[in-house]
């Protein structure tokens, strides 16, 4: 969606960049992602999505596709 947007590795300064991966574990451990609160007080999980770059492997960035959660934190 957001192609236009222009990033460089802070790395090793390639644009070779991957965007958007999903970040996953294995099945045991369950998904990983930053957890919120759902309407019925459940807690879900919003995945994790990471900007690679291929060229040395740094993750530039990770997000989340929906920010507007009611997000759990640890206070
Ligand atoms: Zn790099």
């Amino acid at each position: 969606m957001e192609n236009s947007v222009s990033s460089k590795c802070l790395t090793c300064g390639s644009t070779d960049i991957v965007r958007n991966i999903t970040v996953s574990q294995s099945v045991e451990v369950g998904s990983t992602g930053l957890e919120y609160r759902t309407a019925v007080m459940l807690i879900g999980t919003e995945a994790l999505l990471a900007d690679l770059c291929t060229q040395c492997g740094t993750v530039l960035r990770l997000h989340v596709k929906n920010p507007d959660r009611k997000w759990i934190t640890k206070s």
